[in-house]
């Protein structure tokens, strides 16, 4: 489908599902990161590198065997990439970046309060947040500017709510400082928001240009998600009890917000709904989300499909309109976190199995740990009570592995 090799910056979950895809449109894909890496048993490559993405000299190996590289984690140097970028810019006989999304969008977003500001500069809804310190007194100003509760952020290195800790009143000061201590912080004024939705939002031209939002991004369906402990645990498409109003209106709020950053590929943008039905963006990933894991089931193209082809010069402009609808009327999308056991996942895997029209993802990660994404389970259906109604069972087993 196209000769151009992608090379991908982490081999996890994220990275696995793109090469799945990538596989099916027979486009070379090179992965970086160890040789266990989940990403890695699914295709043999001469082109995969053996390291990390947080090692210059492995970043370089692979961009040397590549040609447009991308990420399936933000937290990446971006130093590094400049650097490449500065050697080789484009892609051979075109103007198109060899970075996508850009690694000045990557450096944007990999700082939460950098991204926050940036976020306010255009305009787009957020909750308040300010800088902190960790100190006692800059901690007690940070409670008197914001008031109680405050969430407590680490600006760089987050992922699965590590990184951040509720201050629900005074008392919880300390243990704050002793939980972020050494991270540098930021605080936001607590959101007390009616439901979290997100929306996976592919952009397809390299320029930022909010103005242009509604040429050069698509976005796939309006979902709720369920966070326990900071960690997703369910989607839902559509979000319940959410008009169709809001939904739209939370796709247009994060194709807006994507459209300010440079570069192409699938963004996951993170929302809060607002008992009055207002909307403000939490955060967004420059990369396929966990929230869009459902595409792959419901929609005509998934959202790894998606970032093959919006990151690639012959490919970005060809994504028709309508490719990120639903083939479904409804979907619902269950993580399997590691348990108690390093086994303990595989209980809620083999379950699923008795499900009609339960699809299994396994990333291949071998052992579990609580808390550790071990797979997950798509179901989709005519509704979302028929949805539901098969995938209590499972939702019970994640609940009995979890206690
Ligand atoms: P992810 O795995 O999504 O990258 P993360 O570690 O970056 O997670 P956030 O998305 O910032 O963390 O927060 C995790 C969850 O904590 C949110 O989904 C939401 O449930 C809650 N949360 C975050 N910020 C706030 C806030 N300002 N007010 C209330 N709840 C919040
Ligand atoms: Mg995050
Ligand atoms: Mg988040």
């Amino acid at each position: 489908m196209d000769d151009h090799v992608v090379g991908v910056l982490g081999g996890g979950q994220l990275g696995r599902m793109l090469v799945e895809a990538a596989n099916r449109l027979n486009i070379q894909v090179g992965i970086l990161d160890v040789d266990s890496a989940p990403a890695k048993y699914l295709a043999k490559s001469d082109k995969h590198v053996t390291g990390s993405f947080a090692n210059a000299s492995d970043v370089k190996a692979l961009a040397s065997k590549c040609d447009v590289l991308t990420y399936e984690i933000e937290h990446v140097d971006t130093k590094i990439l400049e650097e490449l970028e500065a050697g080789r810019p484009y892609v051979e006989g075109t103007k198109w970046s060899r970075f996508q999304p850009s690694w000045h969008t990557v450096r944007t977003i990999q700082d939460k309060f950098t991204q926050k500001q940036h976020f306010a500069k255009y305009a787009i809804p957020i909750s308040k947040s300010t800088a902190a310190s960790s100190s006692q007194q800059g901690l007690i100003d940070v409670g008197d500017k914001l008031g109680y509760p405050f969430m407590l952020k680490s600006r760089t290195q987050a992922y699965d709510g590590r990184g951040n800790f509720p201050v629900k009143s005074l008392s919880d000061i300390g243990p704050a400082i002793s939980a972020l201590a050494e991270r540098p912080l930021y605080a936001e004024k607590w959101v007390h928001f009616k439901m979290e939705l997100a929306v996976m939002v592919v952009k397809t031209a390299q320029e930022d240009d909010p103005d242009a939002w509604e040429k050069n991004t698509l976005a796939y369906p309006t979902v709720e998600t369920i966070h326990e402990d900071s960690i997703c645990k369910l989607v839902y498409v559509p979000p319940r009890d959410v008009s169709q109003q809001v939904a739209r209106a939370a796709q247009d709020l994060a194709r807006r917000a994507v459209s300010t950053f440079r570069g192409t590929g699938v963004f996951g943008v993170e929302l809060f709904l607002l008992p009055d039905n207002s909307l403000l963006v939490n955060e967004i990933a420059p990369r396929p989300h966990n929230s869009g894991h459902y595409t792959i089931e419901a929609c005509h193209m998934s959202q790894f499909e998606a970032q093959i082809r919006a990151i690639l010069p012959d490919l970005a402009s060809k994504i028709p309109a309508g490719a990120t609808e639903l083939t479904v009327k409804a979907a619902m999308m269950l993580n399997i976190l590691g348990g108690p056991q390093p086994d303990s996942h595989m209980l809620v895997a083999k379950a699923a199995l008795d499900v009609p029209g339960a699809k299994i993802h396994l990333y291949g990660k071998g052992e579990g740990r609580p808390g550790r994404k071990m797979g997950h389970i798509t179901i989709t259906g005519s509704s979302l009570s028929e949805c539901e109604i098969k995938m209590h069972p499972l939702i019970q087993m994640v609940d009995a592995i979890r206690v």
